[in-house]
């Protein structure tokens, strides 16, 4: 099984944590994705800074 560390601060991911956090999406699919040698991913909290950010963004869009 593939090591994954999140992409912006290299914390270390655990299979088991993504397969909970992604409980709507099918384990074996999961599985595939982790092994995948060209998917990145995020750990919880980067992700939820970057979904701030597009946030930010698209509000930002509205007041242009
Ligand atoms: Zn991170």
């Amino acid at each position: 099984m593939r090591e994954n560390y999140c992409y912006y601060c290299g914390e270390e991911l655990n299979l088991g944590e993504f397969i909970r956090q992604n409980y709507h999406l099918s384990r074996e699919y999961l599985i595939t994705l982790w092994d995948h040698p060209a998917v990145e991913f995020l750990c919880c909290g980067c992700f939820r800074s970057e979904a701030l950010k597009q946030k930010n963004l698209e509000f930002k869009g509205k007041v242009e």
